[in-house]
């Protein structure tokens, strides 16, 4: 009798023990992308191209920033994309969703304007052509902050905090890992006297193929390639280590102005990115 009731109390001892072990276990790392894929709604279609919204919790009215709006020629998909980014976060898909599959992503820094021009650039350039593969645009990648040429979102800088679930540059990780997305750009622009202050590409040491990838853009660009910081919360960082090889695209321009050919510049990066993953090649990336 005494035995069983032995039996008993060290079972009931051991299974207490799993218990309090699986719920006072170390998390796991910020960066393992593990969510459920995103919602993602269906603005816009068309054989060309879908525009979709990733993130609901980031519209703005980007018309609102006539720095922005000078510089860009509003084709209709073009206004079709502002008009979707009053609801959120617009991407655009472009092919036909065969490999490989890329993504570009400009306003992760809303105030960063270059970049954003840039990539709508691209989008009036890619419309209806050949394209070897699938090509995701995030332009606009928090349109509130557009809108309103800021760099902080939630009070917080949201390059710092790729890593944490619900925000808005996770979703666009989640968004991209979800896709099957193997190479990724993200463009910024970067103040005089900042850091990096400079036009760069900065690739992640800890991924080769990353370094690969910056010294083919600086090869064609002739912007020098820098290590990154040692961040978790950065959007290529995470990439980098969730298998998607990417780099940032810096190029010299002040917040929420446009710095004559820095937007020029921005578009080169995202052209000999596309010719570096075999997406996309034109003759015309020179000016
Ligand atoms: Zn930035």
């Amino acid at each position: 009798m005494n035995k069983r009731f032995l039996i008993v109390g060290v079972l009931i001892l051991i299974f207490s023990g799993i218990f309090i072990f699986e719920n006072f276990k170390k998390p796991e790392p910020a960066e393992t992308i593990k969510t459920p894929p995103v919602n993602e709604s269906v603005a816009q279609a068309s054989l060309e191209y879908k525009i979709s919204i990733i993130d609901n919790s980031t519209g703005g009215d980007i018309t609102n920033n006539t720095v922005l709006m000078d510089r860009i020629n509003q084709t209709p998909l073009i206004t079709e994309l502002i008009e979707t980014s009053k609801n959120g976060t617009p991407m655009i898909t472009i092919g036909d969703g065969s490999r490989p599959r890329v993504m570009i992503v400009a306003g992760v820094h809303g105030g960063e304007l270059p970049p954003q021009i840039a990539a709508t650039k691209l989008v009036n350039t890619l419309n209806g052509k050949k394209i070897n593969g699938t090509i995701y645009i995030i332009p606009f990648a928090i349109p509130r902050d557009t809108a309103t040429s800021t760099r902080i979102h939630n009070k917080t800088d949201p390059n710092r905090v790729a890593n944490i679930p619900g925000t808005p540059v996770n979703k666009i990780i989640r968004t991209s890992k979800n896709k099957n997305v193997t190479l990724l750009v993200d463009c910024h622009s970067t103040r005089p006297h900042d850091i990096p202050g400079k036009n760069c590409i900065i690739y992640d040491p800890k991924n080769p193929k990353s370094l690969k990838l910056a010294l083919y853009i600086n090869n064609k660009t002739k912007s020098p390639v820098i290590k990154v910081g040692n961040y978790s919360g950065v959007l290529t960082t995470v990439c980098n280590r969730n298998n998607i090889t990417s780099v940032v695209g810096e190029v010299l321009s002040p917040h929420g102005k446009l710095q004559p050919k820095s937007d020029h510049l921005a578009y080169q990066y995202m052209i000999y990115f596309l010719d570096y993953a075999g997406v996309y090649t034109n003759d015309n990336k020179k000016p």
